[in-house]
């Protein structure tokens, strides 16, 4: 079975003064057994968060948001996995955001995935299409591409065992308010298994677990965790809100218990 993952992406919020009490009330508001929790604050609030819930929470992981394709260098600004070691033990590669903003191709994003491997940090993969992409009936495409981009030529079983997550996120529903629906929703996680099995992925496809972002919220989750091909939610705006949490975990915690997960 699946394992069902609830991760949760603090983009640029919160400070090193106020990020671990957040992270504690998160931990103390979320306790669902079989449900792997992750917080991914910003660079400088890891070390914060990880103090913190080493104290309230151990079972809720640190994850970065981001890490550098090279290991070390003249790169001003950024991180790379290894000097993430300690402080994380997973990251996100390929946010939308980070694509818009920082023109990461899926190429590099292949790289950095490659980067957290080595480190031992579990990556999160996000792959979504934009709104004129869906509308063009592309969506499938532009993802097969995501992912081929990043994954071809990579190991498949060394990368399951490495503990790959994709997430499935829609551009036009992160940060919007406007998510997608369920149904399609898991019709893009079918799509997802599909490709890889057409990368020659297929001994592994099935036990990847797909989650799904994109204005994931406490009264909308339950329409992605009725479908059985979605396995957990990435949470931006929402995770920033205890309540929203305990609501959204509560609902994986359903699923994990359906799934024989929560022991
Ligand atoms: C995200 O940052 O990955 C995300 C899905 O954001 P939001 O939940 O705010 O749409």
């Amino acid at each position: 079975m699946r394992e069902v993952v609830v991760a949760a992406n603090w983009k640029m919020h919160t400070t090193p003064a106020d990020a671990g009490d957040l992270a504690r009330t998160i931990a103390a508001r979320t306790r669902e057994p079989g449900v792997t929790r992750v917080i991914c604050p910003p660079y400088v609030c890891l070390e914060a968060v990880g103090v913190a819930l080493a104290d309230a929470d151990p079972d809720v992981a640190v994850g970065a948001q981001n890490v550098h394709h090279e290991l070390a260098g003249a790169y001003t600004g950024e991180v790379s996995a290894p000097m993430l070691v300690g402080l994380a033990t997973w990251v996100i590669v390929g946010h939308s955001e980070r694509r818009r903003d920082a023109g990461e191709t899926d190429e590099l994003i292949g790289r950095k995935l490659g980067r957290a491997l080595d480190a031992g940090l579990r990556p999160i993969l996000c792959v979504g299409e934009q709104l004129e992409e869906r509308e063009a009936g592309r969506a499938a495409d532009v993802v097969d591409g995501h992912l081929r981009g990043a994954l071809e030529g990579r190991d498949p079983a060394a990368t399951h065992a490495g503990g790959l997550v994709v997430a499935y996120e829609p551009v036009w529903a992160i940060g919007t308010g406007r998510n997608a629906t369920g149904a399609d929703a898991a019709a893009m996680a079918d799509a997802i298994r599909t490709s890889l099995d057409a990368l020659g992925w297929a001994d592994v496809a099935g036990a990847i677990p797909v989650l799904y972002g994109g204005s994931v919220t406490s009264t909308n989750v339950d329409t992605f965790f009725a479908e059985p091909s979605i396995d957990g939610a990435l949470v931006g705006g929402a995770s920033l809100k205890p309540d929203e949490m305990a609501g959204i975990v509560a609902r994986a915690g359903m699923t994990a218990r359906a799934r024989g997960l929560a022991g």
